[in-house]
């Protein structure tokens, strides 16, 4: 397929260049030349106006910062100006409200567009191993599955426009709070007496464990490989956590959904991510220390 490809960051270079590998012709746009310069290494050809990039193609898939900028990536550039019967992907993670107003507008001007948020890091961007959580039509959900199994290793249809995002802020605010509770454990069963070893073994086959304890400890030399063993570099950012935490909490308000401990987990991850915003975010326990 010729598939545009807008926003070649730490994200979409590695997933532009898996649909490459994968035999597609990626069309890539990005305001940043070394961005573009990366993606002619990886074999897409690059464009410097977004129209033109998006002339001609099959489908255009995004990997953008924020809201605000998918907003008008999409009106300016994309809507009406990709042909027809593109299908549209937008991967970025934004707040679901916007999602929901620009797929609404692309499917006022007759296209079929998903938003497609990922769960995986920049490792699993460029070993074409994330998970897709993906909102729209049961059609446009059957349109864009074969572009994104080519970048990832999990494609899941979460319902309508903007469950995608839905999926992604509810996770990632699960995930925040699972964190901060893992991190009291270890820290209080250290000043309690017991060895951090020994409480993972009994923690791990117990009632408390959970992803963050088995899979991304925050006690370096304690369970599998992870950012702690490697002083809190690479993983995901805490900057990123934040994000996230801000959009479920901007969800939460307009959902009318409770969310005592994910708006305090916003709370402390805001205090954290002030000075440490580059850490992996299971590097939070420093605070508890
Ligand atoms: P990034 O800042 O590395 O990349 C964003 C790219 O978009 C940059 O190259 C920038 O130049 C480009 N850009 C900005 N405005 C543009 C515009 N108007 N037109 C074209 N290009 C434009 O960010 P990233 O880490 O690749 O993250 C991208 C998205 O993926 C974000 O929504 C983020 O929340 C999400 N995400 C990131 C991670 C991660 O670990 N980095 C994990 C999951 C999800």
């Amino acid at each position: 397929m010729k598939i545009a490809f807008i926003g070649l960051g730490n994200m979409g270079g590695g997933m532009a260049a898996n649909l490459v590998k994968a035999g597609h012709e990626v069309r890539a746009f990005d305001l940043a030349e070394p961005a573009l310069a990366a993606a002619r290494g990886n074999g897409c050809e690059t464009f410097t106006d977004p129209k033109e990039a998006v002339a001609g193609v099959e489908a255009v898939v995004s990997m953008l910062p924020n809201g605000a900028i998918v907003k008008a990536v999409f009106e300016n550039d994309v809507i009406g100006h990709a042909p027809k019967g593109a299908i549209l992907l937008d991967c970025s993670t934004i707040d679901v409200a916007t999602a929901r107003e620009v797929i609404a507008a692309a499917e006022a001007a007759g296209y079929d567009m998903v938003d497609a948020p990922v769960s995986g890091g920049i490792a699993a961007a460029a070993g074409g191993t994330l998970t897709f959580m993906v909102g729209g039509s049961e059609q446009a959900f059957q349109r864009a599955e074969p572009i994104l199994q080519a970048m990832g290793k999990a494609v899941i249809h979460a319902g309508d426009a903007g469950n995608g995002q839905a999926a992604k802020i509810c996770n990632n605010m699960l995930l925040a709070i699972q964190m901060i509770g893992t991190c009291e454990a270890f820290t209080m069963a250290q000043k309690l007496g017991l060895d951090p070893q020994t409480f993972y073994d009994i923690s791990s086959v117990s009632s408390g464990q959970c992803w963050s304890m088995t899979s991304y400890c925050p006690v370096p030399g304690v369970g599998p490989q992870s950012p702690s063993d490697n002083g809190y570099q690479g993983g995901f950012a805490t900057a990123l956590m934040l994000k996230d935490l801000r959009l479920a909490m901007e969800a939460a308000e307009t959902a009318g959904s409770p969310t005592p401990l994910g708006s305090h987990a916003k709370e402390l991850y805001e205090a954290f991510a002030a000075e440490n915003g580059e850490l992996d975010f299971s590097a939070i326990i420093k605070t508890l220390r």
